[in-house]
């Protein structure tokens, strides 16, 4: 819920991003940012602009940062699955002393499902969570293990680990989230070991303390197993599970430490060695509540074991890194947003009775990514909110950040890929997604961010969880709906955000055209929405159509078989984003789980078959992977009697070797 992964949004914009571009552009002029394709994935590059006005000290500290960053890539794919490290170790002994046939079409299906294992941290699909099988059989497969001399002695191991490739009935999902089953023992990942979710429940109710105020985040970093008839936890730290990787991580953050640009930035960082050292949950919230308050640092980071997605039960953090320093030009724009917050409360359509006095915590900027990890590599988020910890949020705020340069390469890349012009009818709407997308993507991910998410407030009484499995849709919904009514709002011109209306008919018609037909193209034949934020999209589209209907606001134009969306009535579906939000809002509120429910299966989930099909056939003829993720730039220090006198960043182009790199340099499990 918190971190947001817009990135279909950003995928679908098809924009060349205007005046925003001047700042960069030298720099881009020749950057091949699309470094390799294959199923449904692409892989791209991105910049990262204004290294080089680091200073010295600051580089440095990127360095280090970028180092600890790597090294807790297996801990990701142990979590996922715990067959992911044997497997992912034994396609890259038999890939990198193949010297058969490199064009045997067989090959080339072990080399696609080698990539697909590295895009994924595993053998279940980044996104869907679902287990993807190989395109070669397991014939090819043995004859592969015996033409590779290192794994002359594993027999025991590849036949462990042959079901879990080839089977497609085995181990399905990583998180299975169906109704009415053992949502633990149905999910592949390995955050349980031999407990039920009977069991599970269980154990955490009995560690929940519902009178502590400060309740830490129960059962965050650590993996719950049954032996000899116990259940109890084993804990990721120094000293326990993952130890070999965890070192390595608390190594490179000792550097940091020494380079910090302050003294708050110090206690940051070495408040997560102590935490990392421990294991303990106290210190991983007096940690998150020193990085809440280190806004001065030009430098930041996340490095952790962070969001629980992947848990069906919501408890187990994925580790994670993120290396970052703020884009100061470019953070104006979001410190102006956080300086109106109160305004923008004051005036959103929601019942009074719901309004905040009060908006605090606020803090938002742009920045600028220097090297992604763990589950935010290779494909990463655009925005994120962090913590999660509830009471942290509640009397500390949160951080809220935009990634720029990011969001700059999804568009780049979808510049003159062809979906604008099969997909957009009118010249005029082309135009305006050319000239303001970019700017319009951006400023919704800022406002989702730092404005919707800590809007509102709840009815004396309501907990916030009532909403059950349906609340993260409808945050995500508020979240959006927020954002896109202020969009709309003169405010923004006035702040000088916002040069004219162009953007609003940008990111009005992106909105729409997304929630209707465009994040359709994700959707395999047959399913329904899954997702939080893919629902929450869909549910603001089909309603907003919906009850406009009558006054034509949006329309469905067909031409020559084809399905336009087409905006007739900008102001009017303004005035439809407000009455949404207004009952979105309530029904948080209120804790409604009824209306909750109606309005997100109502709207938000079945998948309109027909049009669906005609999306997917349109969309296949322009051969575009659906997903993009990343490889990072490298970070090279420059050593002069011993002593580091400048740290250069340079941008490898091949997706392989960096993964092959990473396998032999960053492996420690
Ligand atoms: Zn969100």
């Amino acid at each position: 819920m918190k971190k947001d992964f817009l990135i279909a949004a950003a995928v679908l914009l098809a924009v060349g991003c205007g005046s925003q571009k001047s700042s960069d552009e030298t720099a881009t002029a020749d950057f091949k940012w699309q470094i390799d394709r294959f199923d449904d994935i692409k892989v791209l590059r991105y910049q990262v602009p204004d290294f080089d006005s680091l200073s010295l000290k600051q580089k440095e500290l990127v360095y280090y940062l970028s180092q600890a960053a790597l090294c807790g890539r297996d801990i990701l794919y142990d979590q996922k699955f715990k067959l992911n490290l044997p497997i992912r170790k034994t396609l890259e002994a038999i890939y990198v002393s193949y010297n058969g046939d490199k064009s045997d079409p067989r090959f080339l299906e072990f080399e696609k499902y080698l990539k697909k294992v590295w895009f994924a941290n595993g053998i279940h699909h980044h996104y869907s969570n679902d287990k993807f099988v190989p395109g070669f059989d397991v014939a090819y497969f043995d004859s592969l293990v015996n033409a590779t001399p290192s794994l002359k002695d594993s027999g025991e191991l590849i036949a462990q680990i042959k079901p879990a490739i080839f089977d497609p009935e085995l181990y399905k999902s990583t998180t299975d989230q169906r109704a009415g089953i053992d949502m633990v023992v149905s999910s592949a990942n390995n955050y349980y070991d031999g407990v039920t979710q009977v069991e599970a429940e269980a154990f955490y109710a009995s560690l929940t303390d519902t009178t502590d105020p400060e309740p830490v985040m129960i059962g965050l970093n650590s993996r719950l197993v049954k032996r000899d008839g116990v259940i109890k936890e084993e804990v990721w730290r120094v000293g326990g599970v993952y130890s070999p990787a965890i070192e390595k991580i608390v190594y490179w953050l000792e550097k940091a430490a020494g380079v910090a640009e302050n003294e708050k930035q110090k206690a940051v960082i070495e408040s997560l060695v102590s935490y990392y050292k421990s294991g303990d949950l106290k210190e991983f919230d007096r940690y998150s509540i020193l990085w809440l308050e280190d806004g001065d640092s030009q430098v930041d980071f996340v490095n952790g074991f962070i969001e629980s997605y992947g848990d069906p039960l919501g408890y187990k953090g994925a580790w994670e890194a993120n290396v970052n320093f703020k884009n100061i030009e470019a953070t104006k724009r979001t410190e102006i947003l956080s300086a109106n917050a109160q305004w923008f409360e004051d005036n959103s359509p929601i019942d009074t009775i719901y309004k905040k006095e009060k908006v605090k915590g606020v803090s938002a900027k742009v920045i600028t990514v220097a090297q992604l990890g763990g589950d935010c590599y290779p494909a990463t988020p655009i925005g994120i909110n962090l913590p999660n910890s509830d009471w942290i949020r509640r009397d500390h705020g949160s951080k809220s950040v935009t990634i720029q340069n990011i969001t700059y390469a999804y568009n780049e890349v979808a510049e003159g890929n062809g979906f604008m012009e099969e997909f957009t009818l009118r010249e005029e709407d082309r135009e305006a997604a050319r000239k303001f997308g970019a700017l319009a993507g951006d400023l919704h991910t800022d406002m989702h961010e730092c404005l919707g998410h800590g809007s509102g407030k709840l009815a004396p009484g309501v907990r916030g969880d009532e909403l059950k499995n349906y609340g993260s849709t409808l945050e995500e919904a508020r979240a959006d709906l927020f954002a896109l009514y202020h969009l709309g709002d003169a405010k923004l011109v006035e702040l000088g955000i916002v040069p004219e209306s162009g953007v609003v008919k940008a990111g009005y018609y992106n909105a729409i055209f997304n929630g209707l037909m465009g994040q359709l193209t994700r959707i395999e034949p047959g399913k329904d929405l899954a997702e939080a934020h893919m629902r929450d999209r869909q549910l603001i589209a089909k309603w907003c159509y919906e009850k406009g209907r009558e006054q034509n606001v949006i329309e469905l134009v067909k031409e020559n078989g084809k399905t336009y969306v087409v905006i007739n009535d900008y102001a009017k579906l303004r005035g439809l984003f407000g009455e949404l939000l207004k009952e979105v809002q309530r029904i948080k509120s209120e804790g409604d789980f009824e209306a909750c429910r109606d309005l997100i299966e109502g709207y938000g989930v079945k998948v309109d078959r027909e049009l669906h099909k005609e999306v997917l056939e349109r969309f296949a003829k322009l051969d575009i992977a659906p997903y993009s993720g990343f490889v990072n730039p490298v970070f090279t220090p420059v050593i002069e009697n011993g002593k580091i006198v400048d740290v250069t960043i340079s941008y490898p182009d091949n997706y392989v070797e960096q993964m092959l790199d990473y396998s032999k340099n960053y492996s420690f499990l």
